[in-house]
């Protein structure tokens, strides 16, 4: 008999092995981090080599440069486990005590981990804990006290990426030769080792919190235009800026006006377009740049901070706001910003627009309070009561659309994840705006029920947060998700990076093909005939993601 078959919570759940010798404690410490808490890592062709099956610790050889890279987190404050699949376990290939063998030779080699946590289960055992669930993640967040959204998962598989991100939690690829290509591609982030993945970890950690936390302010003016999706990417940071104001002003344009209204911490809207961020804008009018930078200038702002996505520069308003006689602005520039800007911060790539805000709003010295976690975030009082005629909570929002194309999921294949969600037995509403109509009624037709024009972005939001899970492309209602805390099934379009546009510290499945001809191409409007980024994606696939992410876990 396999031990796993003694026991029914072994049987389902993940070993935790903290070793007898030392107490695991139930806090992180004194030390917190902005972004992380701690770092979990895959074993075999992560930390060493993998030896398949390996029950000998003579056999356990060290990645290249992994003690060092992991005393550097160890020194950080970070908290280490080990998340680890060991089917040879079920397989019998090993057993308990050989594997604490080689468990104790790692420690040996390589310092120690705050915890480990093996699945000793294969494939055929259906458990949640065998990457890619998310089980493991959970569990080893749970063991360091912490969340699964403030550790960061490393790995060399796509396996090990899928649990984190399942989890809510980051995950970095670090590929190894057999690493398969579709699975770097379809990581959002990417290392060429060990010591690389542990430097950006600590980067992105440390560009989150100031190097000196600023006075507090009277009026600070934030700036987010673009459509709903970007402004709500920057909840997190613009929370960062109101901790140390007395009074938040957003300046926003007409298709992030909507998003504005549900953000915490912001006191009064501007809303007016910018053509130098607009994809379809209008010509320039001087009368109206006129009347914006009076406008501007009757905030009285103390500072402003300008938020940008990677492609748009911040200095056309700079402009403005110097004419508006603002004395302090932050922005993100990679051009020469001259005398417009005071604190210039420049970002790499790949960064999570969320991350890559908050990091503005560090450099420009403000800080999330304690407590308040940086993740994206609803005000509750501008949220309406969901409608009594949708049902009870637990439903599955299908949103097929995007406003742009390229992002939107085929009507065709909606409808059959809609028929396949159904005959799954969930309930499934379908979603999109009054232009969208046809597309819901479509796609409501195979299964579902029909919302589509039903909802502006407020009463969508009303109808997410009770969602046990919203399948939905990269558009604004994925970050809606993310805000209400709902997992995400993303069939992501890769026009963009995912690694940025990702759902962001939310339960997230990715499909699609990530290696598709439209990757990167910022395309609105899919450049490939047939869509096949998206159209090849099995509906199978959403049921199984569906119930991976609504079946739990200890979120
Ligand atoms: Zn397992």
């Amino acid at each position: 008999m396999r031990q796993d078959q003694e026991d029914p919570y072994q049987r389902r759940s993940a070993r935790v092995y903290a070793g007898a010798d030392r107490a695991v404690s139930g806090s992180v410490g004194s030390f917190r981090g902005v972004l992380y808490d701690a770092v979990l890592l895959d074993r075999d062709g992560t930390l060493i080599e993998d030896v398949p099956y390996n029950g000998d610790p003579e056999k356990v050889r060290p990645v290249e440069g992994a003690r060092a890279a992991l005393d550097e987190l160890r020194a950080a404050g970070l908290r280490l486990a080990v998340v680890t699949n060991q089917s040879g376990l079920a397989r019998g290939f090993f057993d308990e005590d050989q594997m604490r063998a080689v468990h104790a030779r790692v420690e040996e080699l390589l310092g120690r981990f705050d915890a480990w946590l093996v699945c000793p289960h294969d494939d055929a055992d259906g458990c949640d804990c065998r990457k890619p669930a998310p089980g493991l993640v959970y569990a080893a967040a749970r063991e360091l006290g912490t969340s699964a959204a403030r550790c960061v998962v490393v790995g060399d598989i796509g396996r090990d990426v899928a649990a984190a991100l399942a989890a809510g939690a980051a995950g970095v690829l670090v590929p190894t030769p057999v690493t398969r290509p579709e699975e770097v591609a379809a990581a959002g982030w990417v290392a060429s080792d060990l010591p690389s993945a542990v430097r950006e970890i600590l980067r992105r950690q440390e560009a989150a919190r100031p190097a000196q936390v600023s006075e507090p302010v009277g009026t600070a003016l934030v700036v987010r235009s673009d459509s709903a999706g970007d402004v709500l990417v920057t909840g997190p940071a613009i929370r960062a800026v109101a901790a140390g104001a007395l009074r938040v002003v957003l300046l926003c344009g007409p298709r992030g006006r909507a998003a504005a209204d549900l953000l915490p911490g912001v006191d009064e809207i501007i809303e007016h377009p910018l053509p130098w961020i607009d994809p379809a804008p209008g010509p320039v009018d001087p009368e109206a740049m006129r009347t914006l930078t009076a406008r501007l200038a009757a905030v009285g702002a103390d500072e402003a901070v300008v938020f940008t996505s990677f492609h748009q520069s911040a200095l056309p308003l700079a402009l403005l706001l110097r004419m508006a006689g603002i004395s302090r602005i932050a922005a993100i520039s990679d051009d020469y910003p001259g005398s417009l800007v005071d604190i210039r911060h420049r970002v790499p790539v790949g960064v999570p627009e969320p991350e890559r805000a908050l990091s503005l709003a560090a450099a420009a010295g403000h800080l999330l309070p304690a407590g308040d976690e940086p993740v994206l975030r609803l005000r509750s009082d501008t949220v309406p009561p969901r409608p009594v005629d949708v049902g009870e909570p637990g439903y599955v929002v299908l949103h097929p659309g995007s406003a742009a194309s390229s992002r939107a999921c085929p009507t065709e294949l909606a409808a059959r994840i809609a028929g396949a969600l159904t005959a799954a037995g969930h309930r499934v509403l379908v979603t999109g705006g009054p232009d969208e109509r046809a597309v819901t009624a479509t796609v409501a037709a195979a299964g579902g029920t029909d919302l589509g024009g039903r909802t502006d972005l407020a009463g969508l939001a009303a109808i997410v947060v009770d969602a046990a899970a919203v399948v939905v492309g990269n558009t604004g209602p994925a970050h809606l998700a993310a805000a209400a805390g709902v997992p995400v099934v993303s069939l992501f379009a890769p026009t963009v990076p995912f690694g940025q546009w990702g759902p962001y510290r939310v339960p997230t499945v990715r499909l699609g093909d990530a290696g598709a001809p439209c990757r990167d191409t910022r395309a609105a409007t899919c450049p490939v005939p047939g869509h096949p980024c998206l159209s090849g994606v099995d509906p199978a696939e959403v049921v199984d993601a569906v119930r991976m992410l609504s079946g739990g876990g200890d979120r």
